[in-house]
């Protein structure tokens, strides 16, 4: 039986690695998010993204997850308790990524699965195309390009690292759009030119999922929400 890259386990500890490495990226940026969405929304992105990551960091202090399945949970749960529309779109989408591993880490293609059955979640729930201004803008672009990647026979941290660079794409594109889901379809003309705060946050967590990979040492560059 051939290998192909689809079949290779992500590196050890990846879940544990891919959390912290979360924390890590949104605690000092939730600020700049809820910034956004008080541009272009009603300003409680960041606060809702900070309660959700800080009930997770509080259910995995009190009962550390012991695998891949279980780091992902805590932060599927940590969102699904929060409020906003992000809350139950991230959490039911890090439930479909929690899911995807058969046993321990995820294979690439069982990532890319869960990250394709994520996106699809999201859809399902929120009805939001590509080009409506929201999350789906990052998580469509990344789904695609991770899926040709594995097709492409690409190496786990190459596909991830070109997963990332395209939710970053995809996201920065929402800055051109007007929205036609969520509040910052309300405000017409005036999220012109505003980020989308929803699709910010979905590329830092694949930038997050790509340095994880990478190994430890490096940081996510979330310069680029500034502008
Ligand atoms: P609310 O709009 O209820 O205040 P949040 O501020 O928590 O919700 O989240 C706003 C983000 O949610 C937006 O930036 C956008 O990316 C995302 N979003 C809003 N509506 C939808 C939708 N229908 N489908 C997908 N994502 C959405
Ligand atoms: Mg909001």
């Amino acid at each position: 039986m051939t290998t192909t890259s689809a079949d290779i386990q992500l590196v050890p500890d990846f879940g544990r690695l891919w959390v912290d490495t979360l924390f890590e990226t949104f605690l000092d940026r939730t600020g700049a998010l809820g910034e956004l969405d008080r541009r272009a929304g009603d300003g409680d992105f960041g606060t809702n993204v900070s309660s959700a990551l800080r009930r997770a960091r509080q259910s995995i202090d009190v009962a550390p997850p012991s695998d891949y399945s279980g780091w992902l949970t805590a932060i599927s749960r940590g969102f699904l308790g929060t409020g906003g529309t992000s809350g139950p779109l991230f959490g039911m989408f890090f439930r479909d990524i929690a899911r995807c591993a058969a046993t321990g880490e995820p294979t690439l293609g069982e990532f890319s699965s869960g990250l394709t059955a994520g996106l699809a979640t999201v859809q399902r729930y929120g009805k939001a195309q590509v080009g409506h201004k929201t999350m789906v803008d990052a998580l469509a672009p990344a789904a695609g390009t991770l899926e040709s990647a594995v097709a492409a026979g690409a190496a786990p941290g190459t596909a991830l690292e070109k997963t990332a660079r395209a939710a970053v794409g995809g996201a920065r594109g929402t800055i051109e759009l007007i929205a036609k889901r969520g509040r910052a379809s309300y405000v017409g003309d005036v999220a012109r030119g505003v980020l989308d705060p929803g699709a910010a946050a979905a590329a830092m967590l694949l930038q997050a999922a790509a340095l994880a990979q990478a190994g430890p040492g490096g940081r996510v560059d979330t310069s680029w929400i500034d502008g």
